[in-house]
Parts: C-alpha cells; sequence; structure tokens
C-alpha cells in the first residue's frame, strides 16, 4: 500500500496530524499498533489548556527540591533506581527552569496554545463530538493561604505577561460555584478560558472516524518495522508493507525509543502519571475540573466516574507501576470532594512526553530525508495535537506556515 505519508501513532497528536495532512491533499495512513486513542490521549485530565502558556518547570528552591526528591510532596514521586539513567534529562529539565528560560518558553508557546481551542473547535464541529466538550473553564483551590498568594502573584504575571484570564474567588464564592466542596479552603481561582472534555479517548476516536470517512486508511502495525526503502520509508505488516516518502514519528513517549533505532538521539523523557475513577457519593459531581494546588492532583467528571489525575512520577517508562501518589492524594481528595468507590480495579498509568525546555518537537529530522518528527507535548498533548497537526502539515506541504517553527525545530538541542 502506498500512500504519500505514514503517521506513527495514533494518539490526539498523530490522529490531528493525520487530519490536518489529508485537509491539505495528502493520502495518509495513520498506524498504530492498538485502536485510536488509547493510551496517553486515553487517560488525561481532559483539559483543553487556553490558559496552559507557563510551562510546568522544574523546581528552583533547594528545599522543594530536597523534599521532592525524598519524596516527601504529592505533586512528584521519584523512583531513585532510574536516577542514573534519568540525571542528564533532569539536568537539562532543571536549567531550563530558570525565570528567563521559563519566560523564552511560555513566549514560543503562545502561538500554539492561543490557537487550541479554534483548532479543536473546527475538529469537533465536523467530527459531530461536541457533546464530549465543556466549555466551563476549571477551578484551582488552595486550603493554604501561602499557596494561593503564590499561585495569585504566578497569576498576575502570566495575565500581564501573556493576557492569561483569571478570577479570584473566596471560599464563599467557590461553594456557589461548587456546592459539594467539603472543609475549609483560603480560596481559589477560576481559569475560565480552558475547555475540558468527559471522555479524552471518545474525543480521539471521533476525530480518528473522522479521518476514516474522509478517506484517510487507519491501519494496525508495528511502528517498530520501520525502515528506510528505496524512495521513502516502509513499515511491515503480515497484510503487506505499506510505504510512502514522508513518515511523521508522533508515538508520543514512545518517539525517543523509535528515534534511536533509526540512529537518532534526542532528549525525550517521561513524566509519568497516574488516574484512578470514583463513584458519585449522592449527587455530588463537579460541574467543572478541580485543581487542589496544595497537592497538585485533579478531579473531573468523567464518562466512568469522577477521575483523579495525579502530578509527575519521574521513571523509567517501562518501571513497574508504583500508584503511591494516588495512595497519598486519594484521603487529601476525599476531604476535598465528597467521593465512593472506586470504580477501576488497578490505577491507569500512562506517560507524558516530556523534552528538557519544555516545548514540543516539530519538524524534518535533519540528514534524515522523509522523516519528520510531532511529539514531546510535555503536560498539553491532548491541548496542543490540532494545533501541532496544522503547523507540521503546512511544513510539510510547503505552505505559509500561521507561526515561526523555528523554536520546535528537531536540532535545537
Ligand atoms: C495523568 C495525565 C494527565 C494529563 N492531562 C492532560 C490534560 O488535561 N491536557 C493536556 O493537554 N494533556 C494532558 N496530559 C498530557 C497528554 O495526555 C499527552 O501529552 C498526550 O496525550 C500525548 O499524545 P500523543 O498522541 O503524543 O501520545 P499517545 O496518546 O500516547 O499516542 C501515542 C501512540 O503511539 C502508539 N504506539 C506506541 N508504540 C507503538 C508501536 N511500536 N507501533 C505502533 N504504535 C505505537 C500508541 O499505541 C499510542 O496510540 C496528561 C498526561 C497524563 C499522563
Amino acid at each position: 500500500m502506498n500512500s504519500d505519508v505514514i503517521v506513527l501513532g495514533a494518539g490526539m497528536v498523530g490522529i490531528s496530524a493525520a487530519l490536518a495532512l489529508q485537509a491539505r491533499g495528502r493520502s495518509v495512513a495513520l498506524v498504530d499498533r492498538r485502536p485510536a486513542a488509547e493510551e496517553t490521549s486515553f487517560g488525561n485530565a481532559g483539559l483543553i489548556q487556553r490558559e496552559g502558556v507557563v510551562p510546568y518547570a522544574f523546581p528552583r528552591e533547594w528545599r522543594t527540591i530536597v523534599r521532592s526528591a525524598l519524596n516527601q510532596t504529592t505533586q512528584s514521586n521519584l523512583h531513585w533506581r532510574a536516577v542514573p539513567a534519568l540525571a542528564p534529562f533532569l539536568y537539562r529539565y532543571w536549567r531550563h527552569g530558570t525565570p528567563e528560560r521559563i519566560e523564552a518558553t511560555a513566549r514560543a508557546a503562545v502561538p500554539l496554545v492561543e490557537r487550541c481551542l479554534s483548532e479543536h473547535e473546527a475538529l469537533i464541529e465536523a467530527a459531530g463530538s461536541g457533546a464530549l466538550v465543556r466549555k466551563t473553564g476549571y477551578l484551582k483551590v488552595f486550603r493554604s493561604q501561602a499557596g494561593l498568594e503564590a499561585e495569585l502573584e504566578t497569576g498576575e504575571k502570566a495575565r500581564r505577561l501573556w493576557g492569561v484570564g483569571s478570577e479570584t474567588k473566596t471560599d464563599a464564592e467557590l461553594r456557589e460555584i461548587e456546592p459539594h466542596l467539603t472543609g475549609p479552603l483560603a480560596g481559589g481561582i477560576l481559569m475560565p478560558q480552558p475547555w475540558s472534555v468527559s471522555d479524552p479517548s471518545a474525543l480521539g476516536k471521533s476525530y480518528a472516524e473522522l479521518f476514516v470517512r474522509r478517506g484517510g486508511t487507519f491501519v494496525t502495525a508495528d511502528a517498530g518495522t520501520l525502515h528506510r526503502s528505496d524512495d521513502g520509508w516502509r513499515v511491515l505488516r503480515v497484510e503487506g508493507a505499506i510505504s510512502a516518502r514522508h513518515v511523521v514519528v508522533a508515538m508520543g513517549p514512545w518517539t525517543g525509543a523509535l528515534l534511536r533505532r533509526l540512529g537518532v538521539t534526542l532528549p525525550f523523557f517521561v513524566k509519568r502519571g497516574y488516574h484512578m475513577h470514583y463513584k458519585p457519593l449522592g449527587n455530588a459531581v463537579p460541574s467543572r475540573p478541580i485543581v487542589d494546588g496544595d497537592s497538585g492532583f485533579l478531579l473531573s467528571s468523567m464518562a466512568r466516574g469522577i477521575r483523579l489525575t495525579t502530578g509527575a512520577e519521574f521513571a523509567s517508562h517501562e518501571a513497574e507501576p508504583t500508584p503511591v501518589q494516588l495512595g497519598k492524594v486519594e484521603p487529601i481528595a476525599r476531604a476535598l470532594f465528597p467521593l465512593s468507590d472506586r470504580v477501576d480495579p488497578s490505577p491507569w498509568l500512562g506517560a507524558r512526553p516530556c523534552l528538557p525546555d519544555m516545548l514540543p518537537m516539530i519538524g524534518p529530522v535533519p540528514g534524515k530525508s522523509g522523516l519528520w518528527i510531532d511529539a514531546g507535548h510535555h503536560h498539553l498533548g491532548f491541548t496542543l495535537g490540532p494545533v501541532s497537526g496544522r503547523l507540521l502539515a503546512e511544513m510539510m506541504t510547503g505552505g505559509e506556515t500561521f507561526a515561526d517553527p523555528r523554536p520546535y525545530r528537531v536540532d535545537r538541542f
């Protein structure tokens, strides 16, 4: 089977890239070993983060670093046995955490983030998946006054520099918005711009179905069989090889490993994360996602129940699940919002695909003709899939790009 382009990976990023290339007249084979949107794009928190300009940076305060390293915080968990392999990546991630570099990253992220809603909206409309989407923003709540004040300061800077909207709420105002919140709160912040979805995988699948309805081909195959052919690239499968002049690697947290096999070494690493669903207690369901700003978890009403997602776990991608953060935050979550029994037999584990400068990688691989990357979206892959796909497709089809693609280039490290 011959196509113009093979896209490897049918998560939010790959599906969106396939749609954008198709919209520009390319024949596309979208390849995954599993059905669409069943990995990271399945288990995330479902936020389309229009406010997400300022990246999740490595902490700079020594006290926080030491507490994190000793696994004394709920925001992160570190596998000490992974430190030798992770150290070079974490060092580079730490170096990108200065205020100047964070500001540079935020500036580079703006052209992508500011288009995330409009690019999703076009696909949501075409896919007929509007019922999954809530345009309600999300709440960030704090029990500690110090946490609230620090966030207000960060929020004020984000408003001034990047136009990120936020509304401060008192304890009483929070309870007007979310009457089921329990326990004393210092206050919170409503982020009004972001959207959220009640089933991230269903949204991804609806986009993949749109791609097929528009004439695209979904192929079940192992991307690990990718190799160069005489005039391009080829992926093997029992039913016969598929080939194309161009291939896009959009395999989320598996991107770095595949590229290494092709002789391309890039500083991809992962931040793992867990989720668990809970049955609602009575009629207590949050009307919009709630982030616990002190403890670093999120609660959101989803198709399967109330989903709790955890912060970052620094570990090898393949290590056995160690959902200790979930164990630590579950009692805090229960004190914040009524939750009944667990729904899932075991916690879901996924991995955020990361690069040290907290920006995605979108563009051609120098020296490897026809090889392209669209990956490394950190905490924002669900948000930025469609807009990244558009930029990639504009680059691949030689059109004018809506933004300068240089901040996302492959050879920037
Ligand atoms: C707990 C958690 C919460 C998050 N919350 C949010 C959020 O609210 N908003 C947001 O924007 N982002 C969020 N993220 C990040 C976001 O989920 C990811 O950045 C995004 O899903 C990555 O999408 P992707 O398409 O790059 O990767 P994936 O969705 O992982 O897709 C990669 C695909 O590659 C396929 N693949 C892998 N190996 C092979 C192979 N050998 N052959 C064929 N196919 C292969 C996989 O099957 C998979 O379908 C969260 C992440 C986590 C872990």
